[in-house]
């Protein structure tokens, strides 16, 4: 008889009902007595809790959750922002109309996006910039557009525990990134939250993203002033940094100028000062500014939010406030067509059935991606009824 020992190895990694299932007398090939399966344990997490919990949770109508939200309720607006992150149609459709109404009530608050690598210090710098717009008397909301989480399923942004100090405030209203969909997707979701929030009377309103793709240019078509984070001290700050990135950027901030790091810091700001002077000018009239300070230490906190503030007014005496908000009005609706165009198409059981069957023929060779594309397009537009 021959058993094999590797089996040994992985029952460790197994639970108890697993170990006893895999024992190896309990192998088909072994002879002797075999070892009861035992009793099936009982799950960690009481089973009934989730459904008390969806049982006192009920959907509320439209106009009670803009009611709520509109007194400030953070349930309610926690509610309502889970509704418009929600995939399920009916959720939409509540979350749409609780949106149109808040409409009126929102475009009132400053909103900041605020991106760098990971390790730049975003968290650390969100809770000391936090502490201090709180302690200029403003209410603050805290999201995020995380990419990542659409593969991770799960969010690493604006999660409360890397906000320590702020998460413990009033006055503050922190949401992790929308987890699920496309990038478009989840960066519409935060916007749409963003309507939400003003509603409720945040007047500054932070947009985290980790600044290595697509998802800065979702966050700048969304916020006010866009602040980019980075670090001194590998000698080459300039590089890896996407062009595209810094230009978009209405100040740059050099995080971690305390104790040894000062001098790199300031010599990393010389150099994007530098850079800067290099772009052409910005559509706001406004030059770019680079500072140094320290979120850990709480160093140069003041100054940076004095560099907004200026920027603000700037912008909002030479008119660039209300027209960039324009353009962005009219980006997220073109955005939010393009979204849900593409989800109508992909999300058509027919079209899912015809796309994996012109897979198999273009990767065989036996169809051109072009006619497979127009062949798939033609049955689309032809389709009577088009998915909700
Ligand atoms: P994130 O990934 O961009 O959110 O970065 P974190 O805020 O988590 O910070 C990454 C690491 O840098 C942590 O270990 C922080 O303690 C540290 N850090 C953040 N800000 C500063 C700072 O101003 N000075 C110093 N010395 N360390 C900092």
């Amino acid at each position: 008889m021959t058993l094999s020992i590797p089996r040994f190895q992985f029952l460790y990694s197994l639970n108890l009902n697993d170990f006893l299932m895999e024992h190896i007398e309990n192998d088909e090939q072994y002879a002797g007595l075999t070892v009861n399966k035992g009793i099936q344990q009982p799950p960690s997490v009481n089973p009934y809790l989730k459904k008390m919990r969806t049982a006192r949770r009920r959907i509320y109508t439209a106009g009670e959750y803009v009611e709520g939200i509109r007194k400030g309720d953070i349930s309610m607006l926690s509610q309502a922002v889970t509704l418009v992150e929600s995939n399920l149609y009916e959720h939409q459709v509540l979350a749409q109309e609780v949106i149109a109404k808040c409409l009126p009530y929102s475009g009132t608050s400053v909103r900041i996006g605020i991106t760098g690598v990971p390790g730049a210090g975003k968290s650390t710098s969100i809770d000391a910039f936090g502490l201090h717009v709180l302690k200029q008397g403003h209410k603050l909301a805290v999201l995020a557009i995380d990419p990542s989480s659409e593969r991770s399923k799960g969010s690493i942004l604006g999660d409360k525990t890397r906000m320590e100090k702020l998460s413990v405030q009033n006055d503050v209203f922190i949401r992790p990134s929308p987890s699920a969909g496309s990038l478009g997707g989840v960066a519409r979701k935060t916007r749409e939250t963003v309507v939400l929030c003003e509603a409720a009377g945040f007047d500054t309103v932070f947009v985290e993203t980790v600044g290595v793709g697509q998802s800065e240019t979702a966050v700048h078509s969304m916020v006010d002033f866009f602040l980019l984070i980075q670090l001194a001290g590998t000698g080459d700050e300039l590089q890896g940094i996407k062009r595209g990135i810094m230009e978009m950027a209405d100040g740059i901030v050099i995080n971690k100028a305390d104790g040894d790091n000062v001098e790199r810091a300031r010599l990393a700001q010389a150099q994007f000062r530098n850079a800067l002077h290099l772009f052409p000018p910005t559509p706001s009239g406004w030059q770019p500014q680079v500072l140094t300070y320290s979120g850990y230490y709480e160093l140069g906190i003041a100054e940076v939010w004095e560099m907004i503030d200026n920027y603000i007014a700037f912008v909002r005496e030479n008119g660039y406030f209300e027209r960039k908000r324009q353009e962005q009005a009219k980006y997220w609706m073109f955005e939010t067509i393009d979204e849900q165009l593409k989800e109508h198409f992909y999300r058509n059981p027919e079209i899912e059935k015809m796309l994996q069957e012109k897979e198999r023929l273009v990767l065989l060779s036996q169809e051109s991606s072009f006619v497979a594309a127009k062949e798939v397009l033609d049955c689309y537009f032809s389709l009577k009824s088009l998915p909700e």
